[in-house]
């Protein structure tokens, strides 16, 4: 069953590229393909995240799974979208600093 944790992950991630794909691509409603492209695979990464429940943000993840150029895409997804959240979506912002002020685990030497 899927975390309350990770429920508001794929909602703030989701939020966020709609945001940018409004804003940058001039979509009305729905993703663009490329968007929509980025959205799964940021769910696809969330749902195999190594931390399960106890996963720190992905911004401020040390392990960072994204393929280099999803990274890139989606660091610019977080800084368009990232100061124009917080009157958009006041609540999963205010979960989402306090999620990322948590300290990712230990994990170990395996990578
Ligand atoms: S970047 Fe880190 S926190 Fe985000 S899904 Fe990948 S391993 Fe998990
Ligand atoms: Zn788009």
């Amino acid at each position: 069953m899927e975390s309350k944790r990770l429920a508001r992950e794929r909602k703030t991630v989701e939020a966020m590229i709609r945001i940018y794909c409004r804003g940058q691509h001039g979509t009305r409603a729905g993703l663009c393909a490329e968007c929509g492209e980025l959205l799964a695979y940021a769910h696809e990464r969330l749902e195999r995240c190594r931390f399960g429940a106890d996963k720190p943000t992905c911004a401020n993840c040390p392990v960072h799974c994204y393929r280099p150029a999803m990274r890139e895409r989606i660091r610019a997804v977080m800084r368009y979208a990232g100061p124009r959240m917080s009157y958009r979506h006041p609540v999963l912002t205010l979960y989402h600093f306090l999620d990322s002020r948590r300290k990712p685990p230990q994990t170990g030497n395996d990578e």
